[in-house]
């Protein structure tokens, strides 16, 4: 089955994963900027993996005939020590206009602190003077709630920003009712260990409708699998979803959203 990938960190896989998620029928991946698993010592660590993300991976990726887009920021568990933060988003301006950039993220909160708010506000403040697309991550576990409430507080308060151009990633079942209601875009992470799995993702749409949703594996340096998008459109078929309605979770939603952009050609 055809389906995008809309965000994976693929700096840390194989190619043992590009081939399958291409043979699996991946038509696009997008990759947002996070944490390495380690925090980078200098901004400069920063500059390298910009290059990385939108150089480097795009052409690894085409070996394998898969077109590779990402998102640039720092992120939430990076963004503690604000004067740190603030060199590396002033790093990113010179970045957004390279072709495969889609927009800012994956941005937001970690552990709800004062300084990871102020980094959220500068860069949803980048986004607006640059008129991009935005990508938020929410916190894992007792943050999600208050920290998905916090970051739509953020959101809001920005009559620049319309929450038709804005998904907020890692949606469960106690924050999608909120993300959607507010007219945002929601991404549901598909993990073996924690946040949702495939079932429950499936769950969540036969609930909320599938208008504003997708779905993601998010795949890193941790355990995750890189299968996990095409693995969700198995379960609904299980479960006796039409392929069409298949087609439009896993392919034409992040397609429609990610137009938005004006720089996936998808369609
Ligand atoms: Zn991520």
């Amino acid at each position: 089955m055809r389906y995008i990938e809309p965000h994976a960190h693929m700096v840390s896989r194989t190619t043992d994963d590009y081939h399958a998620m291409v043979t699996a029928g991946c038509a696009a991946v997008c990759e947002p900027a996070f944490w390495a698993g380690f925090d980078r010592s200098s901004p400069q660590g920063f500059f390298d993996y910009f290059c990385q993300l939108t150089d480097h991976e795009p052409r690894r990726a085409a070996r394998f005939g898969l077109p590779h887009y990402c998102w640039l920021c720092i992120n939430p568990k990076e963004a503690e020590d604000p004067v740190f933060a603030r060199e590396v988003v002033a790093l990113i301006p010179q970045f957004l206009d390279r072709p495969t950039v889609l927009g800012i993220g994956e941005i937001g909160l970690n552990k709800n602190s004062r300084n990871e708010l102020e980094i959220l506000e500068l860069q949803v403040d980048l986004a607006a003077r640059h008129n991009r697309l935005i990508l938020v991550h929410t916190p894992h576990l007792e943050d999600k709630l208050k920290g998905t409430r916090l970051t739509l507080d953020v959101l809001r308060a920005d009559s620049r920003i319309d929450p038709a151009r804005v998904i907020i990633d890692h949606v469960e079942e106690h924050t999608v009712r909120m993300v959607l209601d507010a007219g945002f875009w929601a991404g549901m992470t598909l993990y073996p260990e924690s946040k949702c799995t495939p079932a429950r993702a499936v769950d969540i749409l036969e609930t909320y409708g599938s208008e504003r949703l997708w779905v993601n594996s998010a795949c890193d340096w941790g355990v995750s699998v890189p299968l996990n998008v095409p693995n969700t459109g198995l379960e609904m078929r299980r479960r006796g979803w039409e392929t069409a309605a298949i087609d439009r979770v896993l392919y034409q939603n992040p397609v429609r959203f990610l137009n938005q952009s004006g720089r996936f050609p998808l369609t």
